[in-house]
């Protein structure tokens, strides 16, 4: 992805401990555009839908974590929630405003849940969702097979993801 030097410019007024989180927030709406360049407009555009992530005013950033059905058996999530709380692994960009306002489960393969879900997130204006460590692991846990799907079921609903929890 191109930055316009302007664009590039605005970047740098956000503070640096969600810079990072900002950034990849606007290059996910500039390519659901089908533009591969950045312009100072896509910049000031994202400060006003994500003023959190701007750090101009002191909107909580909400967070929502989904997590694989078959591990939910086995697992509270008790390190999906440690992680968060010490603002560690995944979450080591987050400010101390951030709040998780979700936590659910895909449903069960193929995770249709998803869909459902992530309009009722967006009604409570919902930023990220993490996609938990569980269903990216290839060793303790089978391979989610739907993962591609999950994914593009959040991108399309214009939800920014990140990939992991707590590993
Ligand atoms: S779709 Fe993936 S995350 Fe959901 S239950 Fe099946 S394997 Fe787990």
């Amino acid at each position: 992805m191109e930055w316009e030097p302007g664009a590039a410019k605005e970047l740098e007024k956000i503070p640096e401990n969600v810079r990072k989180m900002a950034k990849m927030g606007i290059e996910t709406s500039v390519e659901r555009k089908g533009k591969n360049t950045v312009t100072i407009e896509d910049v000031k555009e994202a400060a006003e839908r994500v003023g959190a992530l701007m750090g101009k005013d002191e909107k909580t950033t909400k967070i929502a974590i989904v997590r694989c059905d078959i591990v939910s058996e086995t697992c509270p999530g008790v390190a999906c929630f440690k992680a968060f709380n010490k603002r560690k692994i995944r979450f080591s960009e987050y400010g101390p405003d951030a709040e998780i306002i979700g936590f659910f489960t895909c449903g069960g393969c193929p995770g249709r849940r998803v869909y459902r879900l992530v309009d009722s997130l967006l009604r409570h204006g919902v930023d990220v969702i993490h996609l938990s460590s569980c269903m990216l692991m290839e060793s303790s846990y089978p391979k989610c097979p739907h993962l591609d799907g999950i994914r593009q079921m959040i991108l399309k609903k214009g939800v920014r993801i990140v990939e992991g929890t707590h590993h």
